[in-house]
């Protein structure tokens, strides 16, 4: 048995067998359940298989190719982004799309059909995914496009690795002028700036996103900072602050070293020290920009041996008032951390049909881990989730309800014909417990 966990620590599972993937392997194996695995960036149980076996995608990262010309890379399931970073911006291309990390895999990206600062403009990483192929435990390997198996193609892309193992894909590349991103900043206070901000930026910048104070009350309740960045001709080349993490956390920090005071304290000074560049026109290396967590090796040792939750959720623009309520009661709990990013998502659709990204307005924060006070928190938060037509993501999620998830997730009965017999997560057995 071999100790796995998620990147937020939680849970942790006495893992039965983990196998590797390579080229050719067989899915026959004489297990009860499979699972595929990536780099483990899922602060979630969707990618823990604690009864069965998980199937490592990382050997198998060999790029297959890439046109220069048109942007079209092939390459194996266990490929990370940041290797992916390092082969194509030398040659003026870039990520479709990219979350908050650079050390996913693709296979791992594609099961959650991840979103990036860009949603409003690109949409979510399925719209650029091409084809890839799908490997089966009864040994069909199925090509997938939006026109060959369109229907494993739509249930794999978000489909939390339960379709079948993805051995490669061909992913459409964005064509890019230099590393380098203009970054427009701009101090706000309240929700009402926050959305004024995000509807303006949106129609103008490629990328956007903010970071939100979840502590403060009073005037200075949902203050924030909006970014919102362009890719530039490069006006000076600035070296990458990140390629390698230059601090690193040594160990899980002793747990009372977080509190209410000390995070409170980071936040203020947080805000009132980029507070001085608002207003002001920045250029940043794509790394510092896209990847700032990165830049501090195994950060998630900050809320110690117990962990932490992330909870990201996205409600319909008309929901702002929901969004408040919400808020304040994050701020009333006093159980919000730092880190929470605030982020409008647009209306293109994804080809997925579990995709979580969807029209309106999306937040992502961490709580330490206090035991039943915090579930309790998140799970009155899901309540308001669903009333407002809204969705938690499964990859930042080990709370969801079966009937949350049936909420968020309307088409979860046609899903269903798409998955393995073989292949479930402890995600998928928490969430379909009482599937009707
Ligand atoms: C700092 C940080 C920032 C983040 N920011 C964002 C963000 O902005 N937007 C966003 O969307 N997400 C974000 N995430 C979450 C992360 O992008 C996703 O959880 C991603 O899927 C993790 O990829 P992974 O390779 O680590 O896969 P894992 O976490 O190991 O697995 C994720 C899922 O992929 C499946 N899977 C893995 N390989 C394959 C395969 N070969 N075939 C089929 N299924 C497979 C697994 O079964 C599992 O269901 C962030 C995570 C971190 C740590």
């Amino acid at each position: 048995m071999t100790k796995y966990r998620s990147w937020a620590y939680i849970p942790e599972v006495d893992q039965k067998a983990v196998i590797p993937a390579w080229s050719d392997f067989d899915l026959d194996l004489e297990t009860k359940s499979l699972l595929p695995h990536g780099n483990a960036r899922s602060y979630s149980d969707s990618c823990l298989n604690s009864e069965g076996t998980l199937i490592e995608n990382r050997l198998l990262d060999r790029f297959i190719s890439f046109d220069e010309e048109t942007g079209i890379l092939k390459c194996e399931s266990g490929v990370l982004f940041s290797q992916i970073l390092d082969l194509i911006v030398p040659k003026n291309w870039f990520l479709p799309v990219t979350p908050g990390t650079k050390y996913v895999t693709v296979g791992g990206a594609i099961a959650n059909d991840v979103h990036g600062k860009n949603h409003h403009q690109d949409g979510s990483l399925g719209r650029h995914i091409r084809s890839f192929e799908l490997k089966r435990s009864d040994g069909t390997q199925l090509l997938c496009t939006a026109n060959k198996n369109p229907d494993y193609f739509s249930a794999t892309i978000g489909g939390l690795g339960l379709t079948g193992f993805i051995t490669w894909a061909e992913i459409q590349l964005l064509k890019i002028p230099s590393p380098m991103i203009k970054v427009e900043t701009t101090a706000f206070y309240g929700l009402d700036e926050f959305y004024s901000l995000s509807e303006k930026a949106n129609t103008k910048h490629q990328y956007s996103v903010a970071w939100l104070d979840c502590n403060s009350k009073g005037s200075q309740f949902a203050r924030g900072l909006f970014m919102a960045g362009d890719h530039t001709e490069s006006t000076k080349l600035i070296k990458s602050a990140t390629l390698e993490p230059k601090l690193s956390i040594p160990f899980n920090f002793p747990q009372k070293t977080l509190n209410q005071f000390t995070i409170k304290a980071f936040n203020t000074l947080y805000f009132n020290k980029n507070r001085l560049s608002s207003g002001k026109t920045t250029y940043q290396h794509y790394d510092s920009f896209f990847y700032p967590l990165d830049g501090i090796g195994n950060w998630n040792r900050i809320y110690g041996n117990k962990g932490f939750y992330q909870y990201q959720f996205v409600v319909p623009f008309s929901e702002k008032e929901t969004m408040k309520k919400i808020l304040e009661k994050i701020v009333d709990s006093g159980l919000g951390s730092f880190l929470a990013v605030l982020k409008e998502f647009g209306d293109l659709s994804s080809p997925g049909m579990l995709s979580f990204p969807r029209p309106g307005i999306c937040l992502a924060l961490d709580f330490a881990n206090r035991g039943d006070v915090t579930l309790k928190l998140i799970a009155e938060l899901d309540d308001m989730v669903v009333e407002a037509g809204g969705a938690a993501y499964p990859a930042k999620d080990v709370c969801m309800s079966s009937k949350s998830f049936q909420s968020f997730y309307p088409k979860i009965e046609e899903f269903k014909k798409y998955i393995d017999p073989r292949f479930s997560s402890d995600f998928w057995r928490r969430v379909s417990e009482n599937l009707i």
